[in-house]
């Protein structure tokens, strides 16, 4: 039997224009407090200058070389960008990121490689941001 629990709204604050934020730890511990054994997790960001992805959590140098590698991409700055707030690498970065990650839940825990990592990837701060984890719960049948 499915059960889908209430989603639940988290902030995080973040203190550069490019920084990511390791969500992992928290993410996890939302999934013990609702004891959850069996399921999924989603975890979405309500924002257009803001993502989430999965990467690498073990080495920090990772998450530095992406950051640097997509304003290398994506400058901040191109002679046709019409959007006024001035933001426009954060909404393009935004959507080749993403705005949400599914994982898995099992026996209590979140179902990830051994060096992967939630990540929120703020990409116009620094600002204080949001993130919502829905969590779905595959319940045994109950009685017989
Ligand atoms: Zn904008």
């Amino acid at each position: 039997m499915t059960k889908s629990l209430p989603s639940i709204t988290e902030s995080v604050e973040t203190r550069s224009r490019s920084q990511i934020v390791d969500l992992t730890d928290r993410v996890q511990r939302i999934v013990q407090r609702e004891r959850v054994e069996d399921g999924l997790v989603i975890v979405f960001v309500p924002h257009t200058t803001a993502a989430i992805t999965i990467n690498e959590n073990a080495d920090p140098d990772v998450k530095h070389d992406l950051l640097r590698k997509l304003e290398t991409l994506i400058p901040k700055d191109e002679p046709y960008y019409q959007h006024g707030e001035g933001n426009s690498d954060s909404h393009v970065k935004t959507s080749l990121v993403g705005s949400s990650v599914t994982v898995l839940i099992e026996g209590g825990k979140l179902v990830l490689g051994t060096w992967q990592g939630i990540h929120f990837c703020e990409f116009d701060g620094p600002r204080e941001r949001t993130f919502l984890v829905k969590i779905v719960s595959f319940e045994a049948p109950s009685g017989d």
